[in-house]
């Protein structure tokens, strides 16, 4: 007999119990590695298609390296929120670099992309406003949205058609409109229609916001993300980005105009009640950004993987859905099968995440993988291979 069972928790036991039993509770893998093409994970040595670790910087050795050199200048720790005295001069250099990579007037960065997006958000709109946002956005833009307290209007994935009739039907109703998208949605890997929500946004007045999580480092000329992927700078009020991802590291931003950056120093609750980032983290991200800029090759070589590893799954008769990125999910419908695929895979040396309810709609269940641009040919057409192989054994093909 545990307490849990019978303290005031126990109701989460017997919720437990139930996920337990619809096949939705999940042992946290662990990496016993750093996060490389090949990693050990749970005693096991897989190639690893389950990080976003796009550009393979999370252990490169300039960023392991200039983390090193800020604790050992700086310190382990920033001492305070930025408002109060955590503004080190490492965070103003990471801010003013991110700024110009974006062509921006300013950004800010937050402590991750979850409280970038649900604190811009909050912070900008009230009770009186509207937002419409597509219905794949992310958990955090999500939160945001519900902190905001702002009526929030959800429209089907990808549909511009239906974003702009919910901003017609708002025509002349009080309030500011923030019409807000993923750049790239996490869970199918397409890219959001951001050229025509931005013209739909500016034919209606309203603010056009944009989350590059999965787009920065990856879309745009040295990754810049989705605003240069399709040439709309300028046009853009809001870009959040993270530095979790392909930069490796850890991180959100917000990049925009002088007076919406000061605004969110003023605002934005995160940035006003948690502490700032350790040395070694923004200096590390500013270690990335050097080789982003200076070696676009990782780019190149990001995409260049992706097409040859979606290629083989798809020639290998694979439902990849509707990927256009370096996500790549393999369809499998149910999520049990999906758990079990991944299960599978992993046990045949490939860790790729099993996707299921309510992360994607009922019946859509999936395993994702993610091509980076440090996995070679030799291991892409490998795991490829076990993939196929594995769906077949599965019945999935
Ligand atoms: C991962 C992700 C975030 C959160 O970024 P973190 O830096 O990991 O907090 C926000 N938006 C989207 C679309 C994401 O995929």
């Amino acid at each position: 007999m545990t307490s849990s069972e019978h303290g005031a928790l126990s109701f989460l036991s017997t919720q437990l119990g139930s996920i337990r039993a619809s096949g939705g509770a999940h042992r946290l893998r662990v990496l016993e590695s750093a996060c490389e093409p090949v990693s050990r994970v749970d005693g096991r040595e897989v190639i690893n298609l389950a990080s976003n670790n796009y550009l393979g910087l999370a252990n490169h050795p300039k960023l392991r390296e200039a983390a090193i050199e800020a604790i050992k200048r700086y310190g382990a720790g920033s001492g305070a929120v930025r408002t109060i005295s955590g503004t080190m001069s490492l965070h103003v250099e990471l801010e003013e670099r991110i700024a110009a990579f974006k062509h921006v007037e300013a950004s800010v960065v937050f402590q991750s992309g979850f409280t970038a997006n649900a604190g811009t958000v909050s912070a900008i709109l009230t009770a009186d406003d509207h937002i419409i946002s597509d219905e794949l956005n992310h958990a955090s833009i999500i939160d945001g949205c519900r902190l905001s307290r702002a009526k929030i209007h959800v429209f089907r994935h990808r549909d511009v058609v239906a974003a702009e009739e919910k901003l017609a039907s708002l025509e002349g109703v009080p309030g500011h409109k923030l019409l807000i998208t993923d750049g790239v949605f996490s869970m199918d890997g397409d890219i959001g229609p951001l050229p025509e929500l931005v013209a739909v946004a500016e034919r209606h007045g309203a603010i056009m916001m944009v989350d590059d999580a999965h787009a920065s480092g990856v879309l745009g000329r040295c990754g810049r993300g989705t605003v240069d992927h399709f040439g709309l700078h300028g046009r853009v009020d809001i870009q959040v980005g993270t530095l979790s991802k392909a930069v490796g590291v850890l991180g959100g931003y917000v990049c925009g105009s002088r007076d919406l950056i000061e605004f969110l120093h003023l605002r934005a609750r995160p940035f006003l009640f948690s502490t700032s980032h350790p040395p070694a983290v923004t200096a590390a991200c500013l270690a990335a950004f050097d080789l982003m800029e200076k070696e676009p090759e990782r780019v190149e070589r990001l995409w260049k993987n992706t097409s040859r590893f979606r290629e083989a799954l798809r020639s290998a008769g694979l439902d990849t859905g509707a990927s256009e990125t370096p996500i790549v999910p393999v369809m499998v419908g149910e999520a049990r099968k999906a758990h079990a695929f991944s299960q599978m895979l992993f046990e045949s040396g490939v860790f790729a995440t099993g996707i299921g309810y309510p992360t994607v709609p009922e019946g859509k269940a999936r395993v994702r993988t993610i091509v980076t641009a440090a996995h070679t040919e030799e291991q892409l057409d490998r795991a490829a291979e076990i993939l196929a192989s594995c769906a077949k054994a599965m019945g999935i093909l």
